[in-house]
């Protein structure tokens, strides 16, 4: 059996108070949510201790956004895996599509992370997914494969069981404009091909996250599908009751 997994990515938004009083709502509501669902929050670096205090013993984990791809040293502004794990952070979000466009990160830069991920025992949510003119161009499963095996096909079958994917298909991240239920399980049974042929029966544990304007009113029949393993939830995820009726898009 499959993780569902609900993960928030909280992105540049709220100050660590405001994070605060967000978690609180999440923990709060939480009963209302199958048991199943495996929830975890990725707020700003600034607010991960404090989120990781209240959320201790709550059944929610706590992700960071992103980690340095060096160890440590002299990489002003950075942000180290140890330095996030020793925090109690158990997740790392890696190669969201805003990091890849904004901040040029590409497969050399996101292979070094996830070594640092791995080695400091933080479970990498690796996110793939093609831009509007390349789904246009007929791409976009070209695209996927190669996110994934520039970096994934890298991971030693250990490193890879503990993997979570995230399918976020830019044109749909922020937008409004969700891919359609059949669209994200024609990519999720797409990818969990791929992973197949390099890391075998493995894939079938894979949890399969999709991102992209998923809301309370779309989550159940996105998740509904058969490759899909729950979501990686951005502008939803910063409203208690939104993230949690996501949540509630998993009855089975
Ligand atoms: C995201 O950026 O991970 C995301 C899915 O954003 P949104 O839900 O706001 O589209």
């Amino acid at each position: 059996m499959r993780k569902k997994i609900v993960a928030g990515n909280w992105k540049m938004n709220t100050t660590p108070a405001e994070g605060v009083e967000l978690i609180k709502g999440v923990i709060a509501q939480k009963g209302e949510v199958c048991s199943c669902v495996n929830f975890i929050v990725a707020p700003p670096f600034t607010h991960l201790s404090e989120v990781v205090k209240v959320a201790k013993g709550s059944g929610i984990a706590v992700g960071a956004q992103n980690c340095a791809a060096e160890a440590k040293g002299a990489y002003t502004g950075e942000v180290s895996a140890k330095m996030i794990a020793s925090l109690g952070v158990d997740y790392v979000i890696l190669g969201h599509s805003e990091r890849r466009e904004y901040y040029g990160e590409t497969s050399e830069t996101l292979n070094k992370k996830m070594v640092q991920a791995y080695e400091n025992n933080l479970i990498p949510i690796y996110c793939v997914g093609e831009k509007l003119e390349e789904r246009e161009s007929g791409k976009h499963f070209d695209v996927i494969r190669a996110q994934i095996e520039e970096v994934v096909f890298n991971l030693t079958p250990e490193q890879f069981s503990k993997l979570i994917i995230a399918y976020e298909p830019v044109w749909a991240i922020g937008t409004g404009k969700t891919a359609t239920a059949d669209q994200a399980q024609e990519v999720h049974a797409f990818i969990r091909k791929v992973l197949a042929d390099k890391f075998g029966a493995a894939a079938a544990d894979t949890a399969i996250l999709y991102g992209g304007s998923c809301k309370p009113s779309n989550a159940a029949e996105i998740f509904s599908k058969e490759d899909v393993d729950g979501g990686l939830i951005g502008g939803a995820s910063l409203v208690a009751t939104d993230f949690i009726n996501i949540g509630k898009g998993f009855s089975k």
